[in-house]
């Protein structure tokens, strides 16, 4: 199902293990528009031992954030490409007020406007307690939880056969260093977007197909 009209240059923002992911796959589909996942692309460049991959994967095993100049090269290269004229679903980016910056100025050159910036709201120890049991797809990146939406077979991914793992950043104390991040990087962005009046607030404690339903409700609604 494709659906014409929406404007559809979405952000989804929140913290680790709030949904991103899951709802920018599932959105993915119904719109026949791109997620655009850093952290996916992050992790590819790390797997095939790029040079990107080399730069980011201290970063990213210390649970920091890559360098700002690093993934906005990224994702200004990724913008460019045909399949975002329909539209484009960024999810793990802007993480920084300069990225932020950055990815209006690029827009601009690029005459796209961003239509919406989604933010899902989740309880810290929740966070915690659904990035411990993610499950991530080594082929296309898709997240599973061991029990909140578990396999149809066990260590395999549905969408694609491939093989799931257990990040290496998946793991406790990783996980408070980057909520710490988080607040401290990311969370500005939630009223850089507001004072844009481009915010909308999605309650992500929901089961997963209720956050899809609310946060589709709200796409409709201008
Ligand atoms: P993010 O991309 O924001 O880091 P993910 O989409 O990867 O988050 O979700 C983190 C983990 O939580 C995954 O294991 C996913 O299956 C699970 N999850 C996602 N949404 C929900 C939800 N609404 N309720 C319970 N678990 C969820
Ligand atoms: P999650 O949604 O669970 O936080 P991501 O897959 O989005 O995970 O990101 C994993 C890691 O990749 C981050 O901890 C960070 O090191 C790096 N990364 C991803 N996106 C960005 C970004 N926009 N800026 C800087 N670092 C990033
Ligand atoms: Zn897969």
């Amino acid at each position: 199902m494709v659906e014409g009209d929406l404007h559809m240059n979405l952000i989804l923002l929140g913290p680790p293990g709030a949904g991103k992911g899951t709802q920018a796959k599932m959105l993915t589909e119904t719109f026949g528009i791109p997620q655009i996942s850093t952290g996916d692309i992050l992790r590819a460049a790390v797997k095939e031992g790029t040079p990107l991959g080399k730069q980011a994967q201290a970063f990213m095993d210390d649970g920091k954030l890559v360098p700002d100049e690093v993934v906005i090269g990224i994702v200004t290269e990724r913008l460019q490409e045909p399949d975002c004229n329909q539209g484009f679903i960024l999810d793990g980016f802007p993480r920084t007020v300069a990225q932020a910056d950055a990815l209006q100025e690029n827009l601009r050159e690029l005459g796209k406007e961003l239509d919406r910036v989604i933010a899902l709201q989740v309880d810290t120890e929740a966070l915690v307690e659904r990035l411990t049991g993610r499950r991530t797809c080594k082929s296309c990146g898709r997240g599973y939880h061991v029990k909140f939406d578990p396999p149809a077979v066990e260590g395999r991914c549905d969408a694609c056969g491939g093989e799931l793992y257990q990040r290496d950043d998946d793991r406790e104390e990783t996980i408070r260093k980057r909520l710490e991040v988080y607040e401290r990087q990311t969370a500005p962005l939630i009223d850089y977007y507001r004072n844009a009046g481009l915010l909308i607030e999605v309650d992500g404690m929901q089961q997963i197909e209720e956050v899809r339903e609310t946060l589709l409700a709200a796409l409709r609604t201008e």
